[in-house]
């Protein structure tokens, strides 16, 4: 329920990380240029003013992608769309490391909101308000645009950066499966009062976020009932994920790179007892990472980080 590469253009590359840009975007641009046309004196204002707008979600996306990296996570894609942006974070399946990865978002909006503060009030003290009024109402509305995204995204709604923190927070205590339910369920209730505020503002755009917020909170709960699920299947001795330690699950959950049918990979030694094709990988059902059935002989876990 988020937008893709698919119908994007690639904008630009930087510290490995690829840009890209969804074509409704550039819709919405023109439409919210033109609704604004009469607070400047001039429309290349808007479109400065539009393109702010684009550089702060930008470089919010940047920090969740940067900060991914920097905790030896994998994010090398951001797609910016009408509804704000998304970096394409993986971040290692740790509570610290993915506590980083989405507070390094509203971060950023942290440092600028009062940079652009500041200027507001310098540029009013020097009188600029008259004197150079088209750029005083640029700084005042990016100081708006910040502002707003911080507290937007704040907010303890999964999956927005608040809820997601707060799922962070609560995976420390409960562990990823129940921290990822409660936070989902806390969602429902402030989708439910966002839902709330869109019919109160009569806004046709604050519905659709509502509903995408919605989409996303419910794929969030299905995926902690998943972990759940998970947690519950008996665990094999012997084997433990190259990659975050845990055992693997004793039953045929990997399907077979031939034939499909889904196999107890390390109770047939990688045969698949259908079409004998051997299975060289084994995706990790805790933390995703796919690794070679050699290397998931039992190891010492890598330790706590
Ligand atoms: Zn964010
Ligand atoms: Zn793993
Ligand atoms: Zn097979």
């Amino acid at each position: 329920m988020t937008p893709t590469k698919s119908g994007s253009f690639h904008l630009f590359r930087a510290f490995g990380i690829d840009v890209y840009l969804h074509w409704s975007w550039l819709v919405i641009a023109v439409y919210s240029i033109q609704a604004r046309a009469h607070e400047y004196s001039s429309l290349v204002w808007n479109v400065a003013e539009y393109l702010g707008l684009f550089v702060t979600v930008l470089l919010h996306e940047f920090g969740h992608s940067l900060a991914c990296r920097q905790v030896g996570g994998k994010s090398d894609q951001i797609v910016l769309w009408p509804l704000g942006g998304v970096a394409y974070a993986n971040p290692p399946p740790r509570p610290g490391a993915t506590l980083w990865t989405i507070a390094a978002g509203p971060l950023v909006n942290m440092v600028l909101f009062p940079l652009f503060f500041a200027l507001t009030l310098l540029t009013g003290q020097l009188g600029w308000e008259g004197t150079h009024p088209d750029f005083y109402r640029f700084l005042e509305t990016l100081t708006w645009i910040n502002g707003i995204l911080l507290v937007f995204n704040l907010l303890p709604i999964y999956p927005l950066d608040g809820g997601q923190i707060l799922q962070s927070l609560l995976w420390f205590v409960f562990g990823r499966a129940r921290s990822l339910l409660v936070a989902t369920v806390i969602g429902f209730v402030g989708v439910a009062g966002l839902f709330g505020w869109a019919i109160y503002t009569r806004s046709v755009w604050n519905g659709v976020m509502s509903a995408f917020i919605f989409m996303n909170c419910w794929q969030g709960f299905k995926y902690a009932r998943g972990l759940l699920r998970l947690e519950r299947i008996p665990r094999r001795s012997g084997y433990a994920c190259p990659a975050c330690g845990k055992p693997p699950v004793a039953g045929a959950i990997w399907p077979c790179p031939s034939c499909g049918t889904p196999n107890d990979i390390f109770a047939t030694n990688g045969v698949c007892p259908q079409c004998q094709v051997i299975a060289d990988v084994a995706g990790c059902p805790d933390c995703g990472t796919a690794s070679p059935v050699s290397l998931w002989r039992k190891r010492p876990p890598p330790p706590p980080r």
